[in-house]
């Protein structure tokens, strides 16, 4: 395996997933975030995840120790990128901010470094310019509760190097996830492709006044029989993701229906910190969600 020391840039909902499930296979992962603070709840987030791994994969206690020394941080970009073989980006979901980053990221990384990013509507090609070293960069993108739904999308741009292209498979298999190449830049991966779809049409059909969270999710887990609906997944996503989806969707089209999305979501969830899972709350209420009750999908008197 090419890669050993691997930086992971941004903690947020997947970040940390994402340093956590590389530690775990035993790579060393150094996570960066803007300041101590955030860095100091991404800590707190791995306790949390440590019992995941343990109830959902059966990881000992002795893995989760050597899980733990695997990882170490840093608010310092310099720092974090020292030695590293691979850096995966998991920052925020704006154009502006993950540009900036890169300018800033390509002055201070060796050479060695390739740069992936983690993005879920942006293309590799939007940002390779940026990275001062575009034949060393793709995406590679990974799904939330990346230790259950393991999978790894892989898309080059145009003037990805073909053998990193390859490295980053043998990668994600190292690490637990099954890969998925993309062999043409497509946005949204497969997996969005499919999704942003079903989770904007529910959106609508709420904004619209059609129906309630609660009837939507329950059509499409009746009908389908999926384990959960698009609300659900909305608040697994993280409500901030989805808010900045749509506003660049909105500034994009321009049309009424998607500023009106925009707006519900700033006023009813944004504002009111109800994030989706995060935050304890989102369209349904955690750690015990409606759509979990034994009853939610029986017909009622
Ligand atoms: P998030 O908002 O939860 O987390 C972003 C993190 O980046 C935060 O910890 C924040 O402090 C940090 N950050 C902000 N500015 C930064 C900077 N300049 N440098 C370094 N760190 C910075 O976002 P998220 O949901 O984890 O999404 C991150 C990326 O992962 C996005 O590109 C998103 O499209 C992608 N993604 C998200 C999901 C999901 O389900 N949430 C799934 C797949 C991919």
């Amino acid at each position: 395996m090419k890669y050993k020391n691997i930086t992971v840039a941004g903690s947020g909902v997947l970040g940390y997933q994402i340093a956590f499930q590389i530690a775990f296979q035993g790579f060393n992962v150094t996570i960066y975030d803007i300041n101590d603070e955030v860095l100091e709840k991404a800590k707190s987030k791995f306790k949390i995840i440590a019992k995941a791994f343990k109830s959902d994969l059966n990881a000992t206690q002795e893995q989760l120790d050597i899980t733990f020394k695997n990882l170490t941080y840093t608010s310092n970009l310099t720092e974090s990128v020292k030695d590293a073989d691979l850096l995966i980006e998991a920052i925020p979901e704006n154009i502006a901010i993950k540009i900036s980053f890169y300018e800033r990221l390509a002055k201070v990384a060796p050479k060695k470094t390739i740069f992936a990013t983690n993005s879920s509507t942006l293309l590799p090609s939007q940002l390779a310019d940026s990275t001062g070293r575009p034949k060393q960069f793709l995406a590679l993108h990974f799904a939330n509760n990346i230790w259950k739904h393991n999978t790894a999308e892989i898309m080059g741009h145009p003037t990805t190097d073909p053998k990193i292209f390859k490295d980053l498979i043998i990668f994600a298999k190292a690490i637990g996830m099954l890969p998925l190449p993309l062999h043409k830049e497509q946005p949204g991966y497969i997996l969005n492709s499919l999704l942003v779809p079903l989770l904007s049409a529910s959106l609508d059909l709420l904004v619209k006044e059609v129906s309630d969270p609660y009837t939507i999710d329950k059509t499409w887990m009746k009908a389908t029989g999926a384990p959960i609906g698009p609300f659900a997944i909305l608040d697994t996503v993280g409500i901030n993701t989805v808010y900045n989806i749509n506003l660049s969707s909105a500034e994009e089209t321009q049309e009424p229906l998607a500023f009106k999305t925009v707006k519900y979501l700033k006023e009813n969830f944004i504002d009111k910190n109800k994030l989706g899972i995060s935050t304890g709350e989102g369209f349904y209420k955690y750690p015990n969600p409606r759509f979990l009750d034994s009853d939610f999908l029986k017909i009622k008197p």
